[in-house]
């Protein structure tokens, strides 16, 4: 029997760990056709960098004082270090941003990573503070009666402690009197367990979340795992390094920290508009926002500070209505109706707005402004597509029909820094018409290996191929350019030029981005085509916190879409599993083509298989092999055993750093 964790990841995956293969040298052929250097831009990408820096006011403006503004200290050490000793977190590893936008990096995103790597400890008003520039994340603090009530407690263990050690030296000693998260994405809560203990918890100490948050934190990237987590390292540039010509920022935040991710369930999950709750003699009052940026997720107004926290709902930023990490699509008329709700309920009444990512927004206009202009961005983008799409547009269509409105020009928190105009209006589309354009010839596709091949072939074989993309990348085309060179990649991996040309192609694609999200996918993808996919080994993506939040039900979901069928050469049968601990019986139905759980017992089982669900958590994770469950008594199994190993064998273990820039 092997049980391997693959599948239970978070979506969210911390930092890797930068790659060490050296990159392959380009092609002569490559370099005497003219392919530029790595991390050179061209003149085509400096001018395109250069026309939208003439286009903005890229000034920092009220901006850069909001991002800076009542600092009161900051860590003065180098890194932020886990137990082992290891790197967390580098303090000075975004100082290379503190100089003017060079060639290589868009200078809209060089502004918006500016003010993000802002780091310190910052007052926000009487009795509320914030720690940022440690994480992807903000946290948050209040300041209670007695103690701390300590708003998203970032992506780590170890940056979170940090953050709370900083805000205890800087104000004062004071307990940790309250928890909340805002919604259900790790780096909203995985530091959790670094600023308070089961034992805190057990105390009476209230972590407060809003409804759906338990089942969310861990379905949204429970069955997904792989693939999610796989796209994470992509889109937040974990594999490269800080430098101008790689990682700036990734438009939400500076960046994932490389720690430990954990989760403490909420004692409460709050539902509703107005909901109130005192936390340590401080008035909240939760605004739900369910089914915006995250399936579960609230907003809360403190009427006594006439202060508004917009969670992650409205941040310094257009967000992603699809994510290229991969989610459920999200609503963005549902989204821009919430912010509205927010606008007239509490617009009038707020001296400040901050949020869970980003700096806050001062003076009640301005907290107005900063609303209004999130509400629309995403009313836009919603309209607009449907517009088109009604008027007969396929998704492609659609997305390069919606045009930057005059707003964006104007107040830079709707631009696309992390979501994009473009990616968001195309998820638009799916969310009312699904993934294709409506046109038959794409419904039902050949597979890309099968076409590329044959459009090479088509195209005048792989030499011509090569000349139609250089011409195209030498006339500045890139987005053609990439789709000639990569049906040769495509059709033939080991080309070597067609490969080299990509990359570049990639390369000048990303240096031009607005979004970091975008400007890391481009730039990964540029150096897994140079170096190879990352040999960086299977992350261990369990984690005995999340595994204990899983229902019994959705953790053998989570194992059958691991099913191979090819694998199952007996009659179908059935197995029962029985958690004490747990008090639950679980059935599942292995059929040749799926395996099917089901909670409760069934009839003439071919094996019955007794184990707590902790200690099968402890299997799944490797923290304990069959064969030691089975003779220390923790795992009992009677009759057929094989049938317990068919089953398990016939579940895959999908590599993690699978190829995404080639088949
Ligand atoms: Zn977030």
């Amino acid at each position: 029997m092997r049980i391997i964790a693959t599948g239970l990841g978070l979506a969210l995956l911390t930092a890797c760990g930068q790659q060490e293969q050296a990159p392959a040298e380009p092609s002569e052929a490559a370099i005497e056709a003219g392919l530029p250097a790595p991390g050179t831009a061209t003149t085509f990408t400096r001018q395109a960098n250069a026309d939208l820096a003439a286009r903005l006011d890229l000034s920092q403006g009220s901006d850069g004082e909001d991002a800076r503004r009542d600092r009161l200290a900051f860590i003065e050490d180098e890194a932020i270090l886990n137990a082992n000793g290891d790197v967390v977190w580098l303090i000075p590893q975004f100082e290379f941003l503190d100089s003017d936008a060079p060639e290589t990096v868009n200078p809209s995103l060089w502004r918006q990573s500016q003010l993000a790597a802002h780091h310190g400890l910052f007052q926000v008003a009487e009795g509320i503070y914030q720690v940022r520039g440690y994480d992807l994340s903000v946290m948050s603090v209040i300041e209670g009666e007695t103690g701390w009530i300590l708003v998203d407690p970032l992506t780590a263990t170890e940056t979170a402690a940090a953050a709370l050690k900083l805000v205890n030296e800087t104000l004062g000693e004071r307990p940790v009197t309250g928890v909340l998260y805002t919604h259900s994405h790790a780096d909203h809560f995985g530091g959790a367990r670094g600023v308070i203990s089961d034992e805190d918890v057990a105390a009476g100490v209230p972590v407060l979340a809003p409804i759906g948050f338990s089942e969310n934190a861990v379905s949204e990237n429970l069955i997904a795992g792989n693939q999610m987590s796989r796209r994470a390292t992509l889109m937040f540039g974990n594999t490269l390094p800080r430098s101008t010509t790689a990682h700036v920022g990734s438009g939400l935040g500076p960046g994932l920290p490389n720690g430990t991710v954990s989760l403490l369930l909420p004692t409460e999950e709050i539902e509703g508009r107005g909901t109130v709750r005192v936390i340590d003699g401080i008035t909240f009052e939760f605004i739900d926002a369910a089914g915006t940026e995250a399936p579960a997720e609230f907003m809360f107004y403190l009427p006594e500070k006439r202060a508004l926290c917009t969670a992650e709902v409205a941040t310094a930023t257009f967000h992603n209505v699809l994510t290229p990490r991969g989610a459920k699509v999200r609503d963005a008329l549902k989204w821009s109706r919430v912010i509205d709700h927010v606008l007239a309920e509490y617009g009038d009444r707020s001296d400040v707005v901050f949020a869970s990512h980003h700096w806050p927004t001062w003076g009640q206009e301005n907290v107005a402004g900063f609303l209004e202009s999130q509400r629309d961005i995403y009313r836009y983008v919603h309209d607009q597509t449907l517009r088109n799409a009604n008027a007969g547009a396929t998704m492609v269509e659609a997305a390069e029909a919606v045009e930057e409105p005059d707003f964006q020009g104007a107040d830079f928190t709707t631009r696309g820094y992390y979501g994009t105009l473009n990616h968001n209006a195309k998820a638009v589309y799916q969310h009312y018409f699904g993934w294709w354009g409506g046109v038959p010839a794409e419904y039902n596709r050949l597979p890309h290996e099968v076409t590329a091949a044959r459009y090479v072939e088509a195209m005048g074989g792989a030499e011509r191929v090569l000349e139609i993309g250089q011409a195209a990348f030498e006339a500045g085309d890139y987005r053609w350019a990439a789709e000639v060179f990569n049906h040769l990649v495509f059709a033939d991996p080991d080309n070597q030029e067609g490969r080299d040309w990509l990359s570049a192609t990639y390369e000048q694609l990303g240096f031009q981005a607005e979004s970091g999200a975008w400007r890391s996918y481009y730039l990964t993808g540029a150096a897994e085509l140079r170096r190879g996919t990352p040999d960086l080994g299977n992350p261990n993506l369990g984690n005995p916190d999340f595994l204990k939040a899983v229902p019994s039900l959705d953790l053998f979901d989570a194992l059958a879409v691991r099913y191979m069928p090819e694998e199952m050469d007996r009659d179908p049968f059935v197995i029962v599993f029985e958690f004490p601990d747990r008090d639950e019986t679980l059935s599942i139905l292995v059929e040749k083509a799926v395996i099917v759980p089901r909670m409760g017992s069934t009839e003439d089982p071919a094996a019955t298989v007794t184990i707590n669900r902790s200690d099968l958590d402890r299997l799944i994770l490797g923290e304990a092999a069959p064969l030691g469950l089975v003779t220390s008594g923790k795992m009992k199994i009677s009759g057929k055993r094989s049938a317990v190993s068919t089953m398990f064998d016939a579940l895959d273990q999908p590599d993690f750093w699978f190829n995404t820039v080639t088949p």
